[in-house]
Order: C-alpha cells, then structure tokens, then sequence
C-alpha cells in the first residue's frame, strides 16, 4: 500500500492542488495569515455574497462545524460556495495568495452543497454532493426503503468521512463506505473537474477511498444503495456495576461463533468515564434500523460539536487481555490526569472490524486501506476525549498519547498488537498518511 500510494503522490504531485499545497505549506507557514488575507480580500471583492469575516454569524457557525481535531478552527475567512463553478473560480485566487487553505486560513465550507438525486446512468447509485449530513442522505432515501453504508452519527458529514474510509452500520456486509464510492466527481488543482471511477483515473479512485484529503476536491460521490427492510436497534447504556458482564458479552461477541462475523450484524461498544466525579458508564450500541440509530446518538453526550475534541486510535487483536489492558490503561491514566480539566469526558470505543467487512472491501474492488481479511477481526480502538478550554489542551493531548503508547507497549509484549490506524481519527501530526505526504515531498 505505501509504495502504491507513494508512486500515486509522486504521480500526482503537479496536478492536484492539495499536494501542491502541502509542498508549500512548510514554507508558508509564517506567511499563512497574509497570504491568507489577500485571498480573502480577493474573494470578498469577486464574491461578496460567499465571503464571510471573523465575527459574523456565517463565519462562527462555519468554522465551528468541521469535526476537527479540536473542532474549532480560526481561519482568515470562510468561502461558501454552492456549487463546483464557484470552487473553481475561487482556487486560483487562494493559489495566487498561497493561501494554506488546507492547513486552513480560507475555509471552503462546502455546506451549500448539498444536492441529492439518484444517477440517470442507474437509479441504484445515489448521487450525494459533499455539503450533506448523513442524516439529510438517511431522510431523503428512507421513503425509497434504501440506505447507503454511511456514517452511524447523523451530523457528521458525508465529505471527510467517505474519504477516510468510513465505518458504517453495513461495514460487514460492504466494507468501508468508501468501497461503495462507484464514482467520484474531482475538482483538480486546475480547477477542472473530472469523473473518477473503476476505469477513468483509476489509480485516483484508489487513493479516494481511504486516502483522506489529499487528492483533490470532491464535488459529488455516486453511491451504491441497499434496499432495506425493517431491522431491530437498541442504544443500551449501564452504570458501572455492570462492568464484568458487559466485557464479559462482548468477549462473547468477538469469540469464534459469537456474532461479530455476522454480516447483519454491528455494535459499537463503548466505554466512558467523567473523570471529574469519576462516572462510568458501558454503552453499547446494537444495530438494525439505521436511521433512528444516527438519530439516537447525536446527542452532545456522544457528539459534542462546540466542545474540543480529540481522537486517539489504537489497534489490536481481539482477545480479552488486549481489551482489559486498553481499558484499564486509559481510564486509570485518565481518573489522574483529566481530574481537573474543565467539562472532560472520555471514552474508549472497541471497534470490532471483521473478516467479513475485509473481505468485502476486496470484492468490492480494494482501497487505500488496503487490508488482507486475514488481517481480521481485529478491535480498531479509539480513544475519544471533549473538553472546554483551549488551556487543557496538551493535557488531554498527552493523556492519550501517553495511554496510547502504553497500551502499544503492553500489548506488542503479548503479540496482541494491531498495527492499524484509522486516520481519520488520529491527530493530524500523528496520522501515518500525513507523514508519508510529508516525507515524500
Ligand atoms: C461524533 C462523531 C462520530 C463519528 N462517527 C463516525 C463513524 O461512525 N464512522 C466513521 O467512519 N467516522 C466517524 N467519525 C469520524 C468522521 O468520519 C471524521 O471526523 C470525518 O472527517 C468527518 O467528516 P466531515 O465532513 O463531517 O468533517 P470535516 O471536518 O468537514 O472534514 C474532514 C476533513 O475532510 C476534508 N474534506 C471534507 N469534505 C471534503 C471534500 N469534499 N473534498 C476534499 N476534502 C474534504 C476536510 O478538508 C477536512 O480535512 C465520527 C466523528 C465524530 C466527531
């Protein structure tokens, strides 16, 4: 996989614009806010309606909503087109500025895009421009009895979590929901949009599918849909008493037999503490009817948009010591070290990816992933941490690096390691995709 991405970067490097960015953006770092300014200034001028400053409502709600690393961003100005001509205009402005829009200081929010219709080459694949929800994609295909293997919390967007793979309520069935991508429509660095799929760019819709956002811009993603009946779904949720139970179902779970290879099946377990007063709690989700389920989980309790937030994965086998090691190094470590951190919470999601869901990727044609089925069922483990103050940063920042490193450690000793990393949820610095794009360039 590194060296096919490798030679596809070192392929792409001229004509795709986020590459050409990240070349420059260690040399314009300093330089970011000004070039920063005169895009802004530009786009105001071409594009008045579009263009919105620091403290205006446009401009806080925009940069609020990326589900970033610590969710709020400050960028110089936030553009908000409405459709790809408009992108189009604006990128030789920002490149003229060499504007770091990548690394953020115009933010093209690409909330107005956000059409929705089935493809006239086959009403089977939904057509789903990047600005939506998944929750507008969910309500728009429900009347047709459809459903795409999307994301399992309505609010977050179909934009970055197509590109980093994305895990979905049909995982095991369909693999990542980038394996259901059949096209992608791309705005490249010169401003020209091209049609990516199976047999036009090939080697790009590879990269799509799990190679997060450096590639380019995407305009549209055409979706294979599944038609779907009525299905049972629970979010059940214990205090801490019922601690040894519920490891010991999911132990069961991810035992030989025990459900986890079933491909109409898919929790997601969770553990979470308040370290402030010490309230645990054992969630687990359990999965039929997709739409109230994304609906059920967006509460601020599981999706804090305005709070900081930061996600932390660790991989491993899926063995009971793997998991007890996890669970123990991260909320001991936290009861410590997040006591006094304003409006923390944390918790630990074990993930289980199966044989299934890996295989289905393959047969579905492969991705930037790139995992063998004989890599599975693994836990992917996410540490996930919100918090209020901008002050409390490093320390949440340390507490699941440090947590992370342990749990690496302990469980390398007992060969219950799993190497894998899902990028989208990792800090940026510490993203094994950002490092190879870094390193080659
Ligand atoms: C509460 C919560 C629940 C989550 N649940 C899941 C889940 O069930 N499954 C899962 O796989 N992930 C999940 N995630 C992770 C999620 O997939 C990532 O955070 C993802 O980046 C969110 O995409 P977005 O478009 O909402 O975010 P944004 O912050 O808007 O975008 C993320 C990145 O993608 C880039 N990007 C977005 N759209 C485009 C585009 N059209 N072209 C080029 N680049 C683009 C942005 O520049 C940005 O760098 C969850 C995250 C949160 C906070």
């Amino acid at each position: 996989m590194v060296s096919g991405l490798r030679s596809l970067l070192a392929n792409l490097a001229t004509s795709l614009l986020v590459i050409t960015l990240l070349v420059e953006a260690s040399q314009i770092k300093s330089a970011g806010h000004a070039g920063g300014a005169a895009a802004c200034g530009e786009l105001a001028s071409k594009f008045p309606s579009l263009l919105f400053l620091p403290n205006t409502t446009t401009y806080t709600y925009q940069s609020h909503l990326p589900w970033s690393e610590t969710c709020l961003l400050s960028p110089t100005c936030v553009f908000l087109p409405q459709n790809a001509a408009r992108i189009a205009a604006a990128l030789p402005i920002i490149r003229k500025a060499r504007s770091p829009f990548a690394v953020i200081s115009v933010l093209i929010s690409m909330n107005q895009m956000t059409q929705l219709k089935f493809a006239n080459y086959s009403s089977t694949f939904a057509q789903v421009e990047p600005g939506n929800t998944w929750k507008q994609v969910y309500d728009w295909l429900e009347p047709s009895g459809l459903a795409v293997n999307g994301g399992r919390y309505a609010q977050v967007g179909v934009g970055g979590l197509l590109l980093g793979g994305g895990i979905g309520y049909f995982s095991s069935k369909m693999g990542w929901g980038a394996n259901s991508v059949v096209q992608y429509e791309v705005m490249l660095a010169n401003s020209s949009v091209v049609l990516v799929n199976c047999t036009s760019h090939p080697d790009l819709f590879w990269a799509l599918k799990g190679g997060s956002n450096n590639f380019g811009i995407v305009t549209r993603y055409d979706l294979t849909t599944l038609e779907i009946g009525d299905a049972f779904s629970n979010v059940m949720i214990w205090s801490s008493e019922a601690t040894t139970q519920w490891f010991d179902a999911l132990n069961a779970y991810l035992a030989p037999g025990g459900g986890v290879e079933d491909v109409n099946a898919a929790i997601m377990p969770i553990v979470a503490l308040t370290p402030a007063d010490g309230t645990y709690e054992v969630i687990k989700t359990q999965v039929g009817s997709w739409t109230f389920l994304a609906e059920a989980l967006d509460i601020p309790a599981y999706a804090a948009r305005d709070e900081r937030q930061l996600f932390w994965a660790i991989s491993s086998l899926p063995d009971p010591r793997a998991i007890s090691i996890a669970n123990h190094t991260v909320f001991d470590r936290a009861l410590v070290d997040l006591r006094n951190v304003t409006g923390c919470s944390i918790t630990l999601n074990y993930q289980p990816i199966s044989k299934a869901w890996l295989e289905a990727s393959k047969a579905l044609g492969g991705d930037a992933i790139n995992l063998d089925p004989h890599d599975g069922p693994f836990i992917a483990g996410l540490i996930a941490s919100t918090w209020t103050n901008e002050d409390d940063d490093e320390t949440v920042y340390e507490c699941s690096r440090n947590a992370a490193d342990s749990i690496r450690r302990q469980t390398e000793a007992l060969g219950l390691h799993h190497p894998f990393i899902f990028s989208t949820m990792q800090p940026r610095d510490n993203s094994p995709l950002l490092h190879m794009v870094v390193e080659r360039v």
